[in-house]
């Protein structure tokens, strides 16, 4: 009887053990209460009804007072888990955890590796074993280490590739995760740094536009660095803020990288879908293995959505006039005009579509104030009526880069900007021009078997995100991981 009794406490300790705060109680009164209670918990053990009772009872009584004093000598350790607020210090972190000894809050306060796990790590899981007596057994967090300083001379270029694809995070892109755990020890606290590995998962969501698109965004889980990527994937076709409707829906496929299981920062989309008014707009992503300099989004039928030139000199402004034949109010007959007319205020930034060279930077007749600007491969775009010249002849400038200021000089019939693009002299339309995409990123035919194979299982996530629409507004869904980089 007495071994199966300490069986039984050994068992009942275990249980407390792993769910200290649920076991205590119930323990405590089996030990306070009956023999029979105590024996009910115990695994393996014969019915009592075949035993014989009173025996038990005597028995029980005896060695569970014992038992209570054992536990009661040993200090019980709890353990819990907690996240960094923003408004956290170590302090209330600590705890939070349940520690209360003045020491140990005083020195892990003033500790370089504490206080950046609590205070540069919002949202991150900290978790400890602290001991009856609010002494800190041990604690655990992961910390997203700067990776170490480059040198100037090979530090990454900053100039964004004209269409921004690259994934983009809160935390630093090649941050190193380590996990670290604290211990106590003679002299105050041993530190280890264990290596963490980030892993890729694949995620889904969709949702439908009812409010604003962050609100949507928002009920779909859809982290806002991803609403960002997709703004920039979609830029020459739509404005996501702009021109959202009510009933207009999104479905996308993106990464998230995760350390232990935990999302620590979002990575690329791999795909998406917009509806808006009934049609559709898609990207999906593609790597080409023969050709890594074609990894770009592309339309489901293979085209590189990798454009040449931003889609408007004057992003967000009103077209007033395009390109095509039309009754000039200046001359007074028709004519073709030669540009793109945006409505604009006289002093609007005006921006170059694409890398160049400045040619012009002056006056010329008709056109009031001007900048030429020449971008390799034969393409010249003009920008006219300008109020101010930001730029000077022979200047190079960046695409997105502010050239000059909007005005009314020159024939003008009222504030705006006229934007010409030439294709090796010949007068070309500006809007056409920002679909273009050069031969050379065009998907080779060797590609595009493996094109299909890549991008098939993605399609068929994006579609099933967008069919269940609405209903996976609210859920993040998890997918298995279908494509390294
Ligand atoms: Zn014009």
């Amino acid at each position: 009887m007495r071994a199966e009794l300490a069986q039984s406490s050994r068992a009942a300790r275990d249980v407390l053990q792993a769910h200290p705060r649920r076991v205590a109680l119930a323990v405590g009164l089996a030990l306070m209460g009956s023999g029979i209670a105590a024996y009910a918990i115990a695994p393996g053990t014969p019915d009592p009804a075949l035993s014989p009772q009173t025996t038990l009872t005597i028995a029980l009584q005896t060695d569970a007072a014992s038992q209570a004093q054992a536990l009661d000598d040993q200090p019980v350790v709890l353990y819990r888990t907690t996240q960094a607020n923003r408004s956290d210090t170590v302090q209330t972190l600590l705890k939070r955890l349940g520690v209360t000894d003045p020491a140990t809050l005083r020195q892990l306060s003033a500790d370089s590796q504490m206080r950046s796990l609590v205070l540069s790590n919002t949202g991150a899981e900290i978790s400890a074993q602290v001991d009856s007596a609010g002494q800190l057994r041990q604690l655990q967090g992961n910390l997203a280490l700067a990776p170490p300083q480059r040198t100037a001379a090979d530090a990454p270029s900053t100039k964004a590739s004209p269409k921004g694809v690259q994934a983009d995070s809160a935390a630093p892109a090649d941050a190193v995760w380590q996990r670290l755990t604290l211990l106590p020890s003679a002299d105050g606290w041993s530190k280890t740094l264990t290596p963490l590995a980030l892993r890729t998962q694949t995620r889904v969501a969709a949702g439908e536009i009812r409010g604003t698109l962050a609100s949507a965004a928002q009920s779909a889980d859809l982290p806002s660095t991803v609403m960002a990527q997709l703004g920039r994937i979609f830029a020459d076709r739509l404005n996501l803020k702009r021109d959202l409707r009510r009933g207009d829906r999104f479905a996308v496929v993106y990464e998230m990288l995760t350390v232990d299981g935990r999302p620590v920062r979002t990575g690329r989309v791999l795909a998406a879908e917009i509806t808006s008014r009934g049609k559709s707009v898609q990207a999906l992503w593609f790597a080409p293995r023969g050709a890594p300099g074609l990894a770009s989004y592309y339309t489901p039928q293979g085209h590189s959505l990798n454009r040449v030139f931003l889609p408007s000199p004057m992003p967000g402004a009103k077209i007033t006039s395009r390109f095509g034949m039309r009754f000039d109010p200046v001359v007074k007959r028709m004519q073709l005009h030669e540009g793109v007319d945006f409505q604009a205020a006289v002093g609007t930034p005006v921006r170059t579509v694409a890398d160049g060279r400045v040619v012009k930077a002056g006056q010329e007749t008709g056109y009031g104030n001007i900048v030429k600007i020449d971008h390799p491969g034969g393409f010249e775009t003009v920008y006219a009526h300008l109020s101010k010249l930001d730029v000077h002849a022979g200047q190079q400038v960046t695409a997105g880069q502010i050239i000059a200021k909007s005005g009314n000089t020159g024939w003008s019939t009222g504030a705006h900007l006229h934007f010409e693009f030439q294709v090796k002299g010949q007068v070309v339309d500006p809007l056409k021009m920002a679909q273009y995409v050069p031969p050379s990123q065009a998907l080779p035919s060797g590609e595009r078997a493996s094109f299909m194979a890549a991008t098939a299982l993605l399609s068929t996530q994006l579609a099933q995100a967008a069919g269940s629409g609405s209903r996976l507004a609210s859920a993040t869904k998890l997918v298995p991981s279908t494509q390294a980089d």
